[in-house]
């Protein structure tokens, strides 16, 4: 597998797509990448991870692909690799990052896959309204911040 990810369009857009599981080596430029958060996320079945180049002077960042429910994850793997998936294969996905969440309420911090938007999929609105969340702090059980797709980790208190 090559370990620069598979060549891929999403809503237009060339991204590089990497199985689960499969070998990573990122450009040495790549931004948003956090290695201890990507490689928490690189085993949770419901994500795959994607390279994507905004404008064609600046580095790739990394974006995480979401799904609510992840089980047709290796079906699509094998779609990808055979060059046969297509956009219709990724309704069901939303694009997120990984950044750290305080609880207002608790204080408790987190790291979190959070959406973000992604210019392949110009419905993330409607995509996001489909999509299952995690609408409450997992210490406290609080209201916070919408559109957490998934607590990686709690973090030490600062
Ligand atoms: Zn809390």
């Amino acid at each position: 597998m090559d370990p620069t990810g598979i060549e891929l369009t999403l809503g237009g857009r060339a991204v590089r797509y990497f199985p689960g599981g499969a070998a990573f080596e990122p450009p040495e430029d790549v931004r948003y990448l956090d290695p201890v958060e990507d490689g928490l996320l690189e085993r949770n079945p419901r994500v795959r991870r994607i390279l994507f180049t905004p404008f064609p002077a600046l580095p790739p960042v990394v974006l995480y692909l979401h799904w609510s429910d992840g089980g047709g994850l290796p079906e699509l793997d094998a779609r990808v690799v055979a060059r046969e998936a297509g956009d219709e294969d990724f309704g069901g996905a939303v694009t997120g990052q990984t950044v750290t969440r305080r609880c207002r309420a608790c204080a408790a911090r987190f790291a979190v896959l959070y959406s973000v938007d992604f210019p392949g999929f110009p419905d993330m609105p409607r995509r996001l309204a489909g999509h299952r969340h995690i609408p409450r702090c997992p210490a406290c059980d609080a209201r916070w911040t919408a559109y957490v797709l998934e607590v990686i980790r709690r973090l030490p208190d600062a």
